[in-house]
């Protein structure tokens, strides 16, 4: 790219993505394991099949059935225009930020937190601010609150379950959040379908705070990360001001169809979630035993701790054919929750790695 007028920001940067790795194991990108119900796969080809004989148009530019699905799957008494779907919800962040934030505008976040927050606010020209978490990664309302006035940002990004870490916010963090700026407030709930039971959605807190927007995918819970498809529920307004900045057209026929039939498989599809979720609280309960110490997880992934050389414990599990991911927090490392089988073969192969202490 050397000789290319690359913008002076993007010089010297690295595109972002974990390693697409052949391994048996693999843990790292926070899918679902389970494959899709043959039921679910049969109805989308037939879907798509039917749906191939108008690809000479354009797709519904407002996807309006399938925001009208989404507000029906959602509920909170949601309405289709309080919904806005794209291709995965990284684009509903990109387009959030080209509309609420830019040059000359801030975003600030908690870290460690998802790491494209800052990316795409890199790429809309947007200045990301690091806030600051507790030692145990813990965010409380006061703490969130005092950064946020101080920082000011445009948009703030709340993530909850968070990513890396795992744990979802109270409400009241968010509530504090976002009576403490004047900018919008993003609560990415990627992995909401998974947090442990009681812990409620910032769903609930939607009505009366029209600079609150919720944004959730079907790569995660659903299964679906190769379908690409992410939504966000907020005011009406802010589907107005996304709809400003999205291309026309962006959202596929093949798409939306394929959404729209994936959604009347939402019971179906989120049986997995409960099997996930035991496997889950099986290896937060099985690592204190290795001298590891796990993070408390509402999501689909377990942050853990504990060992001297983090580097070094990832090759080691890499060479036992399970990949997992390194998410640049030195002393810690991430593993999705996989099946029944593949929690197996991560246990055991950490197990040979360090011989349990009791
Ligand atoms: C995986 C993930 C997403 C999902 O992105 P998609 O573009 O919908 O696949 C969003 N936010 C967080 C925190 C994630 O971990």
């Amino acid at each position: 790219m050397t000789g290319l007028p690359v913008r002076p920001d993007l010089r010297g940067a690295t595109p972002y993505g974990a390693p697409q790795l052949d391994v048996a194991v693999r843990l790292n990108t926070n899918e679902n394991s389970h494959p899709l119900p043959a039921e679910l796969v049969a109805a989308i080809a037939a879907a798509v099949g039917t749906a191939a004989a108008g690809l000479n148009r354009y797709p519904d530019r407002e996807a309006v059935a399938l925001r009208t699905d989404l507000a029906g799957y959602l509920g909170h008494g949601l309405r289709v225009e309080q919904l806005w779907a794209a291709n995965g919800s990284n684009e509903v962040i990109q387009q959030l930020l080209q509309a609420f934030g830019g040059p000359g505008r801030s975003a600030l976040g908690f870290t460690p937190t998802y790491s494209m927050h800052p990316i795409i606010s890199a790429g809309t020209g947007t200045a990301f601010v690091d806030g600051r978490r507790e030692a145990d990664f813990a965010l409380t309302a006061a703490h969130a609150a005092d950064q946020i006035r101080r920082h000011k940002p445009d948009v703030l990004f709340l993530c909850s379950p968070n990513n890396p870490t795992g744990t979802a916010l109270g409400l009241d963090v968010i509530a504090a959040a976002y009576d403490a700026t004047a900018g919008m407030v993003i609560v990415d709930e990627a992995y909401a379908e998974f947090a442990r039971s009681g812990t409620p959605s910032a769903l609930t807190l939607l009505p009366g705070r029209p600079r609150l927007v919720v944004t959730r995918t079907m790569s995660k819970a659903f299964g679906m990360a190769g379908l690409r498809l992410g939504y966000l529920a907020g005011d009406p307004a802010v589907v107005d001001a996304v709809r400003l900045v999205r291309l026309p057209y962006h959202l596929s026929t093949l798409t939306q169809v394929s959404a729209r039939v994936a959604l009347t498989h939402a019971p179906a599809l989120l049986e997995t979630v409960a099997a996930v979720k035991a496997q889950r609280d099986r290896i937060v309960v099985a690592l204190p035993a290795y001298g590891l110490t796990p993070v408390p997880s509402d999501a689909n992934f377990v942050l853990f701790g504990g060992m001297d050389d983090s580097t070094r414990m990832w090759h080691e599990l890499l060479e036992r054919g399970v990949l997992i991911r390194d998410v640049g927090l030195p002393g810690w490392l991430r593993v999705t929750v996989g099946t029944e089988p593949e929690t197996s073969a991560f246990l055991s192969a950490v197990s040979e790695l360090r011989p349990p202490t009791r």
